[in-house]
């Protein structure tokens, strides 16, 4: 079976072998941040409807878990857009907690629907959810986030602050640092005040690693984010970097290129990731990339000192986005 909204499993910093589950098509989502991996946003909307008809991500899930799966540390809803605005997740979710309970769940949101107690309802069933939290006023959060009209900035906050109330499971908060946008000392002391209050388990200091959708976006210092980091503790915060990570993951050695173009889709991976996810080196990676450079579906591009592969504009046409 040939798997549409399925993707990995790929090393991920913050959650080891991850498969991803992907609930919206590209792209959908209430903002269009600035660092986004997956493209500009086309569909900026708050609309909850079934994006993609998850009894289809529920056979592809099926298929993949009940023969011989790879490594999976975590079963990731995330993807090209803001994956709670799909209304078929809670459905989805209670059929792996049904058929799969072996698996942990996790979840990617931008926080921007949590206000919504249905919304809040649906994460209740996962063991990690990843709340993102960039800005605390709104002028920032209007330039880091970019939202759909009538989304404010205290949405967030206030979605945070209610579904922290009533979840049980593992919160990690992440803040996408923007240098000289939301690192003031104003707005890191909002930071830190609503996090003393809410208690999240984790807080975690991200910045530009993949190239964004706006070219003036740059990755703070690393010295600024450690700054930032001695800042908030003692609370529990950290730093995510990129740590190459030992996995056993002999049973994907083969490389299959439409798996490769599946997660590259998503988001844009270095040769590192690759390897990594792949369980092969580097130079095997470059020689299967090449050839898929050769026949114009993926670019080789440089941010900072790290070169990505992502797709390509004529790739994307063949995909209809
Ligand atoms: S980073 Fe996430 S929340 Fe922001 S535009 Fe991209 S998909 Fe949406």
């Amino acid at each position: 079976m040939k798997y549409k909204h399925l993707f990995g499993p790929i090393l991920s910093r913050r959650l080891g072998m991850s498969l991803g589950v992907d609930l919206v098509p590209a792209k959908i989502c209430n903002l269009d941040c600035v660092y986004c991996e997956c493209g500009r946003t086309n569909n900026k909307t708050m609309e909850l409807a079934t994006y993609v008809d998850p009894d289809a991500i529920i056979a592809e899930l099926d298929d993949l878990l009940s023969g011989m799966p790879p490594h999976i540390d975590i079963i990731t809803f995330t993807g090209s857009g803001e994956p709670t605005l799909n209304i078929g997740l809670g459905k989805i979710e209670s059929f792996l907690r049904e058929k799969y309970p072996q698996y942990n769940l996790g979840i990617l949101t931008n926080s921007g629907l949590l206000t919504n107690p249905e919304v809040r309802k649906n994460l209740l069933g996962f063991d990690y959810v990843l709340p993102s939290l960039d800005a605390m006023f709104e002028e920032s959060f209007i330039r880091v986030n970019n939202p759909v009209d009538g989304q404010k900035c205290d949405d967030i906050i206030e979605g945070i602050r209610s579904f922290a109330q009533e979840y049980k499971g593992i919160i990690w908060v992440e803040v996408f640092i923007l240098p000289g946008v939301n690192d003031t000392p104003e707005e890191l002391a909002a930071f830190k005040a609503f996090f003393e209050e809410v208690r999240p388990t984790r807080i975690q200091i991200n910045s530009m690693d993949r190239p964004g959708t706006c070219s003036w976006v740059e990755a703070p210092p690393m010295e600024r984010l450690i700054e930032i980091e001695e800042y908030f503790k003692p609370l529990p915060v950290e730093i995510i970097s990129r740590k190459a990570k030992e996995v056993d993951f002999a049973a994907s050695s083969q490389i299959d290129f439409e798996h490769i173009m599946n997660a590259i889709f998503r988001r844009p991976l270095t040769p590192e990731d690759l390897s990594v996810s792949y369980g092969c080196s580097i130079n095997e990676i470059d020689a299967v990339m090449d050839r898929l450079i050769s026949v114009g579906r993926i670019e080789k591009i440089r941010t900072g000192n790290r070169f990505f592969y992502r797709v390509t504009e004529h790739e994307k046409k063949e995909r209809g986005i």
